[in-house]
């Protein structure tokens, strides 16, 4: 086997299982923290949770994803969903690398969301 290759793999790897933690890391912080499950917006309070049916707070979507227990936008689709955040990102008043690393990470963190889950 190439050495060189060998230590690119072993690079690589080691490179996966410390993003793997990291992961782990943070799907911790984030079972702890309120984010929607449909945007990946952080959810302050009640008054950015979405509407059930019955008029109860959603314990998984804010108040611009999901109202009376139903999507606003149900024919939604990941990408689009991906594009809005995006957008939100780039009226955000963060730092740029900051806003550069949010945006690469957005998809992500969606993916992980219960409505882009499957
Ligand atoms: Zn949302």
């Amino acid at each position: 086997m190439n050495h060189s290759w060998m230590l690119w793999f072993n690079r690589k790897k080691f490179l996966s299982v410390n993003l793997l933690t990291e992961f782990k890391k943070k799907d911790l912080f984030m079972a702890k923290k309120a984010f929607c499950q449909s945007c990946g917006m952080p959810i302050a309070d009640d008054s950015y949770k979405g509407t059930q049916a019955n008029g109860e707070f959603s314990t998984d979507y804010c108040i611009y994803c999901y109202m009376q227990g139903r999507f606003v936008q149900p024919e939604l689709t990941f990408d689009e969903m991906v594009e809005i955040g995006r957008k939100g990102l780039d009226n955000n008043s963060m730092p740029k690398m900051q806003k550069w690393l949010f945006k690469k990470l957005y998809p992500i963190q969606l993916k992980g969301l219960k409505r882009w889950k499957n």
